[in-house]
């Protein structure tokens, strides 16, 4: 997302928010130093440079990243993220986040993310097909369907997984489908991958909904950002029967209290000049600042990270925060929500729906067999079920939010098998 947010700001390090959250569940578990040290940091980093010829026939340098974080429970799993503002620490944060989401979620992968140093939106499709396929090519001894597999995150999508499925086959002589997932359904993706992650965040909504005792139909929600995320999650929830009243984009916060049509919003991205929601009709325009504040019962970030801070997170009013995105509150404003009484479903839990539909993807190229979407949804549902149980049952049982309790579940499980497998 844009300036117009304050994350990106350099005052806040994803990853130092990620290892406090660690270091408290190491000490509520009583973990062992020794493990702890391990899983701490990542197994592996790789930097590469990428030469791509512009369309103008230039050539441009642009920096790649991967990071392993773990592989204890199976192949590394994550995302590649194509952003102007990427960084090392970020990376590092995303990945072990996504180690802890798949042990939440109880799918047989470790974690990894991947990102190259890139403002996607101001670059053709070819030049984004040829920075894909170098990155493809310099990871092409990382990535493998039993070693570490990519994914979507920030700036890309379907054709990016595409043309990666094509580069790495082509090197290694194969078809090799189950390389990464989130690709197109007609080559070898599967249905319902696009719409998991928001279909895990309107799951885990509902769930905490419940528990809290408000019918959907007595609330609001706002939702930041609108991409991938944002918007299916905006939709999922609407049709639950919870009204919509704010969302926003890199064009800014729009709030309406009678209420949001995100079908609406939808069409007018898709068909707006800059594909964003700059003009949407019939609502008042606010800033992403003032977005995160509004009167409402649920907020859902599902932008990007370091967006709920000491600076702000007094003053947000919604009674819970389901986080889309990953690392969209910092580890300080952690106490300060706990403090006024938000229930919080973090983002290892929350946005868990999509790595588990890639789980579902992989397990589908393997087979050669393909799901319906129903039967993809239905698991899906029920994984994102179970996990926000456990998580909940856990928060209960250690006395701590459900932050802390979705770091020592999945610490837990995975410093398990790393004891049974042993180091080496
Ligand atoms: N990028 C997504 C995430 O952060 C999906 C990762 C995947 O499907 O492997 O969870």
């Amino acid at each position: 997302m844009s300036s117009q947010l304050n994350g990106g700001s350099p005052r806040y390090n994803p990853l130092e928010s990620m290892n406090r959250r660690f270091d408290t569940a190491v000490e509520i578990l009583g973990l062992d130093k020794q493990f702890a040290d391990v899983l701490r940091v990542p197994d592996k980093v790789v930097i590469c440079n990428i030469p791509v010829t512009m369309d103008d026939g230039t050539i441009k340098v642009f920096e790649g990243f991967r990071v392993v974080h773990s592989d204890h429970l199976g192949p590394s799993k994550g995302g590649i993220r194509f952003s102007p503002d990427v960084n090392l620490d970020e990376v590092k944060a995303l990945a072990a986040w996504m180690t802890w989401k798949c042990a939440i979620v109880n799918i047989p992968y470790g974690g990894a993310k991947g990102g190259v140093k890139c403002d996607p939106r101001s670059m053709s499709k070819g030049e984004l097909e040829r920075l894909t396929r170098g990155y493809t090519i310099a990871m092409k001894d990382v990535f493998g369907p039993e070693s570490d597999i990519p994914a979507p995150d920030m700036g890309t999508g379907p054709q990016e997984m595409a043309w990666i499925v094509d580069e790495y086959s082509k090197v290694k002589g194969q078809n090799a489908w189950a390389v990464v997932t989130g690709k197109p359904i007609v080559l070898g993706g599967s249905l319902g991958r696009v719409e998991a992650t928001g279909r895990g965040v309107m799951v885990s909504t509902r769930t905490a909904l419940a528990k809290m005792g408000i019918k959907p139909s007595e609330a609001t929600c706002v939702v930041q950002g609108f991409g991938n995320v944002g918007s299916i999650s905006a939709r999922l929830i609407s049709q639950m029967g919870v009204k919509i009243v704010g969302i926003s984009d890199v064009s800014g916060g729009y709030y309406n209290p009678e209420g949001i049509d995100v079908n609406d919003a939808v069409e007018y991205v898709k068909n707006s000049p800059k594909r964003n929601l700059e003009g949407f009709p019939n609502v008042s325009l606010i800033s992403n600042s003032e977005l995160l504040e509004l009167n409402c019962t649920v907020l859902v970030p599902a932008a990007m990270e370091d967006q709920i801070t000491p600076e702000n997170a007094h003053n947000i009013k919604a009674k819970l925060i389901v986080e889309g995105a990953n690392g969209p509150t910092t580890a300080a404003a952690d106490a300060i929500l706990e403090e006024k009484g938000v229930l919080v479903v973090p983002d290892i839990l929350a946005n868990a729906g999509g790595v588990t539909v890639s789980y579902f993807e992989w397990v589908q190229n393997r087979l050669g067999y393909y799901w319906t979407e129903e039967r993809v949804n239905r698991r899906a549902d029920r994984a994102m079920k179970i996990a926000f149980e456990n998580i909940y049952n856990a928060a209960a049982k250690y006395k701590v939010n459900m932050r802390v309790a979705a770091y020592v579940v999945a610490l837990d499980k995975v410093s398990q098998t790393l004891k049974l497998r042993g180091l080496f």
